[in-house]
């Protein structure tokens, strides 16, 4: 008896329905999946020609049987589904049963199989939809599926297909990231029979981040360990606040083992970073979420690349507060390889894989991607490498392509965190981990231009933007005094006049107890105007209006669904920047040095509360290699 039905209407109704594939990427998830649900430990993928010449998937599944081996390529035929109720909690990646005549339709397609259950193979031919031959064949157990020439019978959809370039990218990205989702199997993937990715099993997901990514990348990424909360299980990578992306296409998701586009965790992602990088850009993550089947709802889009959760909001919160969590309890290590400035995102380690192809040239002798590891052996292969070329200027080498890397010589700091109590920064850690002793070790050397610090250190030359740093060291204390709710105040000798806006005055009646806890004692007065008598200390009276203006926009500007926590935030970063000390300031040695001691015991001392970095290291390395003395 098989292991395939054919769905009844009744079901195959409700599944979402639409065409799967588009361009050789979508005919690869779709196999890579199956062989995945087969129970596969070693998947290979062959591509020729950016996969429209010809695309093959090898596993060593369970395989199928003689007769499933047919019905498979009817519509609606799965193995994985029986009835109504398995739509509700699928815990397979396939379940529309749709995939292979899908494909079938638009290909030349080869299905070669075998089920241990069996004592020989099946080889089915299929070309455009129609079977051309069935026959029995001598196999290992397993599944190779063969797909040429996609497209040839739909010329419409063949010319969209973009450069081989780039729908190799795709693949290559596909391939990447399947593989980081199930470390304990083997993945291959060549390009033109040469191996572009060939990961082998390890136990755990920061070992294979290791072979796919390198270790340079690693450094960069906060491992979030397993977290869990109310049935949810999370473990992933995100990156340290140095890292800018210009997009979200550095944004990963998995939800049981599915790749997946979610708005609710990207929003999620996205406020854990909140006051650590500026507006417009974000990080890299790979985050894998694990949970009841039944909890989400995958049958929402017919590439099965959305879901819908059936708790949003504790997702949404949990992931929140899981990346934010880590990057406040990591520690960041001690020397920073690469530049931050987002225009050089190309030169990150982790760089985008598409981009990183996308400079690949196709005519190269070497592997566009060198990331074989043999388990065990125990040095480091990286993704790409940064190497200073022989001539001093520092060169990206990826691949045979190399880019002048001409800012890399000024480096971000990095800094160790210290830890949090309920949340919030908790100041210095007395245990004083050697590289945040390593900025109270500072010595102040002067000012330069009146608004940046420079001093000496241990490990080279410091440069301190004054402003960004007073605004990181009041931005924590405003949030620590609000979370003890007792904020500095100021009273005001003449109460101050403020102007609403109609829609800032719909905002004060919502949020003037937000307002109170921040330190702002106000009071309506006549139509559209506010007293304010009280504020917190060290704004000037000058900047008061202004500061209630930014506060009340905050609240206005997510439409409303800024939550208390974004608001605090958005009240604390506004305060503190009215109250930084401003560049163009003439700082004398004592006030730098009390600088650099606060800075020290902040919690994320490298980045201002609108994510602009806080200062620059020109490493000891770096001055040595500028004199060509290494
Ligand atoms: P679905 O994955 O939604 O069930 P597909 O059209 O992708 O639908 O595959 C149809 C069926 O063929 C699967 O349910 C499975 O039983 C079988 N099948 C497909 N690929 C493989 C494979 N690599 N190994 C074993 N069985 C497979
Ligand atoms: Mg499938």
């Amino acid at each position: 008896m098989g292991r395939i039905r054919i769905l009844s209407d009744q079901i195959a109704n409700k599944i979402a329905a639409g065409e799967v594939v588009e361009r050789p990427a979508s005919v690869v998830k779709e196999l890579l999946e199956n062989s995945i649900d087969a129970g596969a430990t070693e998947v290979l993928v062959d591509a020729e020609s950016g996969g429209r010449r010809l695309l093959r998937v090898t596993d060593n599944g369970h395989g199928m049987l003689r007769d499933d081996a047919l019905l498979a390529f009817e519509r609606h035929a799965t193995s994985k589904l029986t009835t109504i109720h398995d739509l509700e909690a699928i815990a397979t990646l396939g379940f529309r049963g749709e995939a292979l005549p899908s494909i079938g339709s638009v290909s030349r397609l080869v299905l070669e199989t075998r089920s241990a259950e069996e004592p020989s193979g099946t080889r089915v031919e299929i070309a455009g939809g129609r079977l051309l031959r069935c026959d029995e064949q001598a196999f290992e157990p397993g599944t190779t599926i063969t797909v040429r020439d996609l497209f040839y019978n739909v010329p419409a959809r063949k010319k969209f297909l973009r450069s081989e370039q780039t729908e190799l990218t795709h693949i290559a990205q596909l391939v990447t990231h399947y593989s980081l989702a199930h470390s304990g199997k083997t993945f291959r993937l060549t390009h033109n029979d040469k191996e572009l990715l060939h990961v082998t099993p390890v136990a755990e997901l920061r070992e294979r981040v290791f072979q796919v990514f390198g270790g340079q990348a690693l450094e960069d990424l906060v491992d979030l360990k397993i977290r869990e909360h109310e049935g949810y299980v999370l473990e992933g990578f995100v990156s340290r606040p140095q890292v800018q992306k210009l997009n979200r296409n550095s944004i990963f998701l998995f939800v049981n083992g599915r790749l997946i586009k979610d708005r609710l965790l990207l929003h999620g992602i996205s406020s854990a970073y909140h006051n650590l990088i500026p507006p417009g850009t974000y990080p890299f993550a790979l985050l894998f979420l694990q949970c009841d089947p039944s909890e989400v709802d995958v049958n929402v889009h017919p590439s099965k690349t959305e879901v819908r959760f059936r708790q949003g909001t504790i997702v949404h919160d949990f992931v929140r507060d899981a990346v934010r969590e880590s990057l406040i309890e990591s520690r960041p290590a001690p020397s920073f390889g690469v530049p931050s400035p987002p225009q050089m995102a190309a030169a990150l380690p982790f760089s985008d894989f598409t981009q990183s192809l996308e400079n690949h040239r196709f005519d190269e002798a070497r592997p566009v991607v060198p990331l074989t590891l043999e388990p065990g052996r125990g040095e480091e292969l990286p993704v790409f490498t940064l190497r200073p070329a022989p001539a001093a200027e520092p060169r990206f080498d990826f691949g045979g392509a190399s880019i002048p890397l001409t800012e890399k010589s000024v480096q971000p700091l990095r800094l160790r965190v210290p830890d949090t109590h309920g949340g919030f920064p908790a100041g210095v850690d007395e245990s004083a981990p050697a590289s945040l002793a390593g900025l109270s070790d500072l010595r102040v050397l002067g000012q330069i231009h009146e608004s940046f610090i420079v001093a000496a250190g241990r490990d080279g030359l410091w440069i301190i933007d004054q402003h960004v740093a007073h605004e990181r060291i009041l931005f924590e204390r405003v949030l620590r005094q609000m979370a003890a709710g007792r904020v500095e105040q100021q009273r005001l000798l003449m109460p101050i006049v403020v102007e609403l806006t109609a829609a800032q005055q719909i905002e004060y009646d919502r949020i003037a107890g937000d307002l109170q806890a921040a330190g702002f004692e106000t009071e309506p007065f006549g139509n559209r105007t506010l007293a304010v008598k009280a504020a917190p200390a060290g704004i000037a009276a000058a900047d008061l209006e202004r500061v209630v203006g930014e506060v009340l926009d905050i609240a206005e500007s997510e439409l409303r669904r800024v939550s208390v926590d974004d608001l605090r935030r958005g009240i604390a970063a506004s305060v503190a920047c009215r109250a930084a000390i401003k560049i163009n300031t003439p700082l004398e040695a004592n006030k730098m040095d009390w600088l650099l001691r606060e800075l020290g015991a902040c919690a994320m001392p490298m980045s201002c509360p609108h994510g602009r970095p806080i200062a620059l290291r020109y490493s000891t390395r770096d001055i040595l290699r500028s004199f060509h003395r290494i």
